[in-house]
């Protein structure tokens, strides 16, 4: 039976997705009728959804068996009342592939402290400090979700001493696992560097604020691919002047684009990237809505819906 889903993304991303859909959904063996737009959303069985494509009202998808996000992120989705259908989001090894290679990246930077010998090279010869090893540092990631846990695992393979934390307590080979209160505060107070992998909810709101950050080790690295509102802006530019905080790289903002005046751009010790940690690659991304339009139309349960009471 043939079954219409609707790429409800920006018109610039139809041609990164169009050829890959169709051949995720020949593998899987099948029969799909994708569209980019409809004059019967009656007739739409799935949407896929970004938030950057054109709907938010999904009254009119009056037979629609499940919203797919092309985003791992659902904070602009989860909240949707139209919404009466599962709604899941995007785990795309693509995705996790690279977050981890970024955080990665970043980690290593600070803990090798690489901005000595690549910024400002004066022609002196200062061998007086080798990097530490891995071994001697502490990486604390806020999140053990896909993606906190594929970084925490790279972390740890390069020879790091990991801590994770999340909302449930898991046990992970290689990893010192953490969660509530208690667990926030373990992690905070020694973990030299600190990576924030946590979705934005309510509950996850300026999770570093004032008093969390200053249970960090004096001169902690704080690295954010999660979300801007996990952390309270004005309690980090503290954190940073004060020398508390040695270096943010921040890649997500409270407002997207971070707008120019921010304070963050000019500010010697944060690094703005631009949202590009990591993103939906299409390939890997068509492989996880196929499956799920297959599970659907065999009447098996969906894979990564959202919990919409937690939120995430
Ligand atoms: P995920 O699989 O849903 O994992 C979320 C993690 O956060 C889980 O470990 C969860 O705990 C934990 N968590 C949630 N609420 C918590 C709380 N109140 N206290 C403690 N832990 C809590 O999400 P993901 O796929 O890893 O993605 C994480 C976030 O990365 C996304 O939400 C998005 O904001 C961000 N992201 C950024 C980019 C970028 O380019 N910058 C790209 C993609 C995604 P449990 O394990 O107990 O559920």
């Amino acid at each position: 039976m043939t079954v219409t889903a609707l790429f409800a993304d920006r018109a610039a991303n139809w041609a990164r997705y169009e050829d890959v859909l169709h051949k995720a959904f020949a593998e899987k063996g099948l029969d799909v009728n994708l569209v980019r737009d409809t004059d019967a959303p009656e007739n739409v069985d799935y949407v896929i959804y970004a938030p950057t494509g054109p709907i938010s009202d999904f009254a009119p998808f009056t037979n629609l068996k499940a919203v797919l996000s092309l985003w791992a992120g659902v904070e602009k989705i989860e909240g949707n009342d139209s919404i009466k259908v599962p709604l899941c989001r995007m785990v795309d090894e693509g995705l996790s592939e690279g977050m981890r290679e970024w955080v990665t990246g970043h980690i290593l930077r600070h803990h090798l402290g690489m901005d000595a010998h690549i910024l400002g090279q004066d022609g002196v010869w200062r061998n007086d400090v080798v990097p530490p090893l891995a071994r001697s540092r502490t990486v604390g990631f806020l999140g053990l979700g896909e993606l906190g846990l594929s970084c925490a695992d790279a972390a740890s393979k390069l020879g790091f001493q990991v801590k994770g934390w999340s909302r449930r307590l898991k046990t992970i080979e290689g990893i010192e696992t953490f969660a509530g209160a208690e667990g926030l505060r373990d992690i905070l107070t020694t973990s030299d560097i600190i990576v924030l992998l946590l979705p934005d909810t309510v509950e996850t709101q300026n999770i570093l604020d004032r008093d969390s950050l200053n249970l960090l080790p004096d001169g902690a690295f704080i690295i954010n691919p999660g979300r801007g509102t996990l952390i309270d802006d004005s309690a980090l530019l503290e954190a940073l002047d004060s020398g508390k905080v040695a270096h943010a790289t921040l890649d997500v903002f409270r407002e997207e684009p971070l707008p120019e005046a921010h304070p963050y751009w000019a500010h010697p010790r944060v690094t703005v990237t631009p949202h590009i940690a990591s993103e939906t690659r299409p390939e890997t991304a068509s492989q996880t809505i196929a499956e799920n339009i297959r599970r659907g139309e065999a009447g098996e349960p969906f894979i990564h819906v959202v919990d919409r009471t937690a939120g995430y």
